[in-house]
């Protein structure tokens, strides 16, 4: 044992004193050591592993990194978080779209694009879309220089029959291109319906247009040689042509007005009975007795609707059985409370019916079995189209049977919903 004195001549001999100090650096030089080496294997784990525990200026290094590591993982976290979001979004759209890269390699695209280029997300990633989507227009657009691809590319897919795409590239980032797809099948299957309206109405128009101007022309040129009863003649032709365009007009307003409300519902009590009635008279004075017509039944019912719309469609059925029954034949009207509840209104006729591969079309417009026999009775051609628009404003339906040679029966019928029948007593 060390006395007092003993100590003290330890800590002042130098060489002891030395090696001590040695002793103690090196115990420093491996207290840092160690921590480096705890430092390179935490460096080598995977992301969000603790930092180890450590006491002093390590301590101090093994916070910051800890803090540091923990503000990049929250970080990188929102960055996936907004990648997902962006990407679930993408995926939600309506429209397709596809990133290539430079080589137009497919890096991403979204379900849209995937059904309407017959592509698989997983499968397609990395390979060049050229070798997938192989129709010409597209492949020839992809590679066009981009002051050709300003204006989007109507593509009609071969893949889907009667798919129509707009298909347009937008080039971003680094050399990248982002190609967009939209089904514009309904705007130009509208586009076109529009294009032949036109030319429909402007054709049906030029006909009595022509010929009024051709009785004019005459009555010009014959100056003072038409006799009274020419010029009464040829007036009359020339009035009953104006009549014709009149109703056009009247019909394609109609029609216009139908389809701008479309959406708007009118529920004012109509008393079918005497609406029906009202019909019947019309109908007699149109047939002008060549017709036997009959009212079936009329069950007392109010229907709740536009009083002028259901006079325009349930006066249009019933004009169509007089004017394709020939004379002699006979029409039966009907309004009645079906066992669903439905209410019901029927034109019968036993006149010439119409052939089932036209049923499906009768309610388009200009539509007609026979040009000649509609024009003949004053026939616009659009009389099943108001009809039609008529019942869809009123949630009803119409329905038609028909046989060729025995007679024709259309039916309006409308939702229980829209009926008040009166309280039995
Ligand atoms: P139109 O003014 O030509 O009668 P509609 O739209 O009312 O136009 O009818 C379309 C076509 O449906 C008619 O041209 C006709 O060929 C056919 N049609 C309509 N109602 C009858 C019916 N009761 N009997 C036979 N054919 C009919």
């Amino acid at each position: 044992m060390l006395g007092a004195g003993g100590l003290l001549w330890l800590f002042f001999d130098p060489l002891t004193a030395l090696l001590l100090l040695i002793g103690l650096l090196l115990l420093i030089l491996l207290h840092h050591l160690r921590h480096m080496a705890r430092l390179v294997n935490w460096a080598q784990k995977p992301l969000g592993t603790p930092t180890p525990v450590a006491f002093g200026v390590w301590d101090y290094i093994f916070a910051s990194l800890a803090r540091r590591a923990r503000s990049e993982r929250e970080q990188r976290e929102r960055l996936a978080h907004s990648l997902a979001r962006f990407r679930e979004a993408s995926q939600a759209l309506p429209d397709g779209v596809i990133y290539l890269s430079r080589q137009h390699t497919i890096e991403w695209i979204n379900a849209a694009a995937a059904g309407y280029f017959g592509l698989d997300g997983e499968r397609d990633m990395g390979r060049a879309i050229t070798t997938l989507v192989r129709e010409p227009t597209f492949v020839n657009y992809l590679r066009a220089p981009a002051e050709l691809t300003r204006e989007p590319l109507v593509l009609h897919s071969s893949r889907q029959e009667g798919l129509t795409l707009a298909v347009q590239v937008i080039p971003f980032g680094d050399d990248q291109e982002m190609v967009l797809a939209r089904d514009i099948t309904q705007l130009e299957r509208l586009d076109t319906m529009r294009r032949d309206f036109v030319a429909n109405v402007s054709h049906e128009l030029k006909t009595p247009l022509t010929v009024v101007n051709g009785f004019i022309e005459t009555m010009l040129d014959a100056g003072e040689d038409i006799t009274p009863g020419e010029s009464e003649h040829y007036l009359g032709l020339a009035l009953q042509q104006s009549q014709r365009m009149q109703r056009l007009v009247d019909d394609l307003l109609q029609l216009s007005t139908l389809q701008a409300n479309q959406l708007t519902s009118v529920e004012d009590p109509v008393d079918a009975g005497a609406l029906v009635r009202s019909v019947l008279y019309e109908t007699e004075q149109l047939s002008a007795g060549k017709h036997a017509i009959v009212l079936d039944a009329v069950m007392p019912a109010t229907l709740l609707g536009c009083q002028k719309e259901l006079h325009s469609a349930f006066s249009n059925l019933a004009s169509n059985a007089v004017r394709y029954t020939p004379e002699g034949g006979s029409i039966r009207l009907s309004w009645r409370v079906a066992a669903d509840g439905c209410g019901e209104f029927a034109v019968a006729d036993n006149g010439i019916g119409i052939g089932p591969e036209h049923i499906s079309r009768l309610t388009e417009r200009f539509y007609r079995v026979d040009h000649g026999r509609s024009r003949e009775t004053g026939g616009t051609g659009l009389g099943l189209a108001i009809v039609k628009h008529v019942l869809n404003r009123h949630q009803g339906q119409l329905l038609i049977r028909s046989q060729p040679g025995e007679g024709s029966c259309f039916t309006a019928r409308f939702p229980a919903k829209r009926l008040r029948l009166p309280v039995q007593s």
